[in-house]
């Protein structure tokens, strides 16, 4: 089986559209009969991801900071729960039990966590890539930015091969399979 991380928005704060994008997600690991790891916390794109990769038959694992579960911010959606002491160790273990790794929109956290795994596989620590959901165009700015780092040399060529964008939901399904 599997296994695919997905980093994604603790906001509720956004446009419905980005709930049904983390819903078809969701849906596709269900069908893929694919292993959900994520960050497990009750709400935002996480819950909404959750929620539809849950109903589709898909195992959900949640790797929860131990700050979280004292404030109550825990899903009940798992089906495994791994703790962990804080947000460092949680994306090794994230990172660790996953087979590639897809970010959907998000803020400073999915941002965070993208780059942690990109930054550690460009110096050979291991060869997983991160897929970035661009729904909506939501990573198009980013990529901008990245592309003139590297005409400036600042960002390493292979970078293309680490971070990669998919643009729909059919592009996404044939990576995942592909790992
Ligand atoms: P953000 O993109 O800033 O909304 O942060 C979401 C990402 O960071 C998720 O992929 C989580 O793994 C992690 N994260 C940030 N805040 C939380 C939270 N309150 N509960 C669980 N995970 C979180």
């Amino acid at each position: 089986m599997k296994s695919v991380a997905i980093f994604c928005a603790a906001s509720e704060n956004i446009a419905p559209g980005y709930f049904e994008v983390a819903a078809e997600v969701g849906n596709l690991l269900g069908r893929l009969g694919a292993t959900l790891v994520y960050g497990g916390a009750r709400f935002g794109l996480m819950e909404a991801t959750a929620k539809a990769a849950k109903i589709s038959g898909a195992r959900i694992v949640g790797v929860v900071p131990r700050i979280l579960e004292e404030r109550d911010r825990v899903s009940s959606l798992l089906d495994e729960k791994v703790p962990c002491n804080n947000l460092s160790d949680r994306k090794d273990i994230m990172l660790t039990r996953s087979d590639v790794i897809v970010a959907l929109p998000g803020g400073v956290g999915t941002l965070d966590e993208i780059f942690h795994v990109a930054a550690a596989a460009t110096i050979g620590y291991h060869s997983k890539r991160v897929v970035l959901y661009n729904a909506n165009g939501f990573w198009n700015g980013l990529m901008s930015v990245l592309g003139e780092m590297s005409d400036e040399g600042f960002v390493r060529a292979g970078l293309h091969n680490i971070i990669i964008v998919v643009n729909s939901i059919e592009e996404l399904e044939t990576i995942i399979k592909e790992v």
